[in-house]
């Protein structure tokens, strides 16, 4: 059975889609059978995985207004073991279209469980909001996980999203957990990305994951080749972050 993570973060910049891309890759280069669904109308996360996103007939906005099947809106293995769910900006006026559909918020789920059978994982990258389309990604998620940049603003938003996945939980999935927190663009030459993750650590009760992603270069690179980072530059800082991420999501769940 999949285990689905949604990655979400309503703030802008902090690294969702990178870290959807590059932990969706990685899981993938380990073995596990993964879709990712990319849920943001910029669609980042389809161009980086190498999908011409504007040249696709069932995106999911096809999928979330109910014009084609799930099984018509993966592209399947992409790359060895990752298929994707590819978004463009057509999902932009999907939250229009949803107004007054009943069980709005379990669209996607609904259609997911159809297929949840088929991957180990499953990595949904939401829009930079939490609208119609991220509290469908809460929904549909067993986990979400947060993207967290070092930055001096680190923890501004943060309360809001974790009040957010409150009242999903408590009012359209029970069983929603915080995956956890992982702190992006990390840059050791200064000093405040470490005051920001000894100061999140001391405020936060999340679950802090252990591998911290590097400030990388070759991570804002890899996107404009349509790679994910362990392809692109398999020994770079950034795609040894991420395989100690997937490593980490790995060992999660056999605790
Ligand atoms: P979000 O999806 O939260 O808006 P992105 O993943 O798109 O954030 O990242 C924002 C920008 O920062 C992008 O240009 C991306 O290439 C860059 N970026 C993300 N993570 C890193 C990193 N670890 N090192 C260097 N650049 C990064
Ligand atoms: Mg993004």
């Amino acid at each position: 059975m999949g285990r689905i993570i949604a990655v979400a973060n309503q703030k802008g910049g902090v690294g969702k889609t990178t870290t959807a891309i590059n932990l969706s890759s990685c899981l993938a280069e380990k073995g596990k059978k993964v879709l990712t669904i990319d849920i943001d109308p910029q669609g980042n996360t389809s161009s980086g995985l190498g999908v011409d996103k504007n040249n696709i007939e069932n995106t999911v906005y096809e999928l979330m207004i109910g014009n084609a099947s799930i099984q018509e809106c993966i592209i399947t293995n992409i790359f060895e073991n990752l298929s994707i769910i590819a978004s463009n900006v057509n999902l932009a006026g999907a939250e229009i279209e949803l107004i007054g559909i009943e069980e709005k918020e379990y669209i996607l789920k609904k259609k997911v469980n159809e297929i949840v059978m088929d991957y180990d994982y499953i990595i949904i990258d939401c829009p930079p909001s939490l609208n119609t389309l991220t509290v469908n990604a809460m929904t549909t998620a067993n986990t979400v996980l947060v993207p967290i940049q070092c930055e001096y603003y680190a923890l501004e938003g943060l309360s809001q999203l974790i009040h957010t996945i409150n009242l999903v939980r408590n009012r359209l999935n029970p069983n929603l957990e915080i995956e956890g927190v992982v702190f992006t663009m990390y840059d050791a030459r200064t000093n405040l990305s470490l005051q920001v993750v000894e100061n999140v650590k001391e405020n936060l009760e999340q679950r802090i994951y252990k591998s911290i992603i590097p400030r990388n270069v070759r991570l804002a690179e890899a996107p404009s080749h349509g790679l994910p980072i362990n392809i692109y530059d398999p020994k770079s800082t950034g795609a040894d972050g991420y395989r100690d991420l997937a490593d980490e999501v790995i060992g999660r769940e056999e605790e």
